[in-house]
This record gives structure tokens, sequence and C-alpha cells, in this order.
């Protein structure tokens, strides 16, 4: 999976991505990471400049959209195979996008090429927005100077995705969000520390009652620590006795209709 960072500071993503699990990733030739300064593409030769004021007035500057047009148009060009008719899919971050989750990681990560566009200032011109951009993503309901920490934020959650970047696959798939729970608490050695046991079930050997062990856990957690995603689960998974009321009734109301 390709992934190129639109942003006015290449250095900053990439010390950020090419280090630690992302880092060995790339190395392997899993991902890659195409941090592309959009200030390179200015028409202002002397300056770089890729900024203006904003019509209408108010405070701060806006990145113009000539430099991110071309920019884009220079990354579209440098992706090998891609027929005229695609379309590539183009996550701009901003405070004003969907709220990203790990759903959204795990749609994203079933692209070969992701285009980030990161802002700065007082963000981007809406013109070429509406030109290039498919998606609008923000990180959570705060402001950040730019979009670099939100797509590097992004660009990790997705990468954890793609087979083969996590040593061992089945993490990501019992991690927290995966089954709409939180992961359920962890322990290393030693078995004791500062008075504190491991709980005894953890070193019976019994995979079954681990495993069961685990998921009570990872409900009293979510129920306790993310109130809204319990509810939603919850919702998804009615309790056994729920299920059967459900079954009852609905073999009721099929014997009235009979
Ligand atoms: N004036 C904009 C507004 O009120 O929506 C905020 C601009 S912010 C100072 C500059 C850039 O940082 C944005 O263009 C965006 O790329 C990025 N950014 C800031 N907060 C973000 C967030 N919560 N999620 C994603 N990107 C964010």
């Amino acid at each position: 999976m390709n992934f190129h960072i639109m942003t006015l500071f290449p250095e900053m993503v990439e010390q950020g991505l090419k280090t630690s699990i992302t880092g060995r990733a790339e190395e392997k030739g899993l991902i890659s990471f195409n941090a592309v300064n959009i200030r390179d593409y200015s028409n202002d030769n002397k300056h770089h400049k890729v900024d203006d004021y904003t019509y209408g007035g108010g405070a701060g500057m806006l990145m113009q959209a000539q430099p991110i047009y071309d920019c884009f148009l220079a990354i579209r060009d440098s992706v090998k195979g891609l027929s005229k008719d695609k379309k590539l899919r183009v996550v701009y971050v901003t405070p004003q996008g969907s709220v990203f989750d790990q759903k959204m990681a795990a749609d994203l990560a079933k692209e070969e090429e992701l285009v980030f566009l990161c802002g700065h200032y007082e963000g981007v011109d809406e013109r070429v927005l509406e030109e290039i951009v498919t998606d609008y993503v923000s990180i959570g309901d705060y402001v950040l100077t730019g979009g670099e920490l939100p797509a590097m934020v992004m660009i990790d959650a997705i990468s954890r995705l793609v087979p083969g970047v996590l040593n061992n696959d089945e993490s990501a798939m019992t991690e927290s969000f995966a089954g709409g729970l939180l992961e359920y608490p962890q322990y290393s050695r030693p078995e004791e520390w500062m008075g504190k046991k491991v709980p005894a079930i953890l070193l019976s050997g019994d995979h079954k009652k681990v495993d069961e062990w685990r998921l009570e856990q990872s409900i009293l957690r979510t129920r306790e620590r993310r109130p809204d995603l319990y509810e939603k689960w919850v919702l998804e998974n009615p309790p056994k006795e729920e299920k059967k009321k459900r079954r009852k009734r609905r073999s009721n109301q099929e014997e009235d209709n009979q």
C-alpha cells in the first residue's frame, strides 16, 4: 500500500513514519511513504509562497488552490498503471470531517494508493478541495495547527491493518474496537509486583476459561470507560436471555400471522 502525503513539512511526516513498526514495514516493502512538499509546486519562483489572505476578511492566511492542485497532479502522474478514469482516494484531514475510527481505518486499508492532504494556517481554499478530495476526516473535536499529526495518526492506524505489517496478525483482530469492545487487561512477568498478583485464571493453562475471562473483562471495561461503545455492542450482541425472548416473540408473531 502506498501513502502519498501532501504537506508543507515533509521531514516531519517522514521522521514520524519511518521509525518503529511503520518504518520496518516500509523497509520490507509492505507499505511506502511519499511525502511531497506542496511548496515545490508554487508558481512563485522567488519566495515559493503557498498562502494568501482570505476573501471577505478574517484572521490568518489560507493555503492557495494552485500549488495543491499541481502537487496532486504530480502525485497522480507518478502512480504507475493508474487508468485515466480511476479516481484516487484523497483524504483531507480537517476538524470539519467525520471522526476517524477503526472501521474507517479498515475501509481505507483496502486502497492500494491513498493520498493525504495536510492543511495549515486557516485551512485550504475550498475550490481545490471540491476538485480533488474524496474523504473529509477529523481525528477529534479540537483544532490543531496543521494536518501532519492527524495524517500520521491515520496512516499509523491504517498501516497496522495491512497484512504482514504486524508480526502477529492476530493481535490486530483481538485489539480494542475489533469486536466492538475495548481490550481486556493484560499482564506480563513477574507473577507478583508491588503486592499485586496476576489473576489466577491466566496461569491456569485452561484456554477456554481464559477466553471467557477476557471477554467478561472486555465487557466490564467497555461499560465502565466507554458507555457509548457498550450500548452499541449490547444492541448488536444481545445477551442469551434477550436472544431467547426475541426468538420466542418472533415465533409467536409467525403463529399469529398463520
Ligand atoms: N480554520 C479551520 C477550521 O476552523 O476548521 C482550522 C484550520 S487548522 C488551524 C489547520 C489545519 O490543521 C487544517 O486545515 C487541518 O488540515 C489540520 N487540522 C486541525 N485540526 C484537525 C483535526 N482535529 N483533525 C484533522 N485535521 C486537523
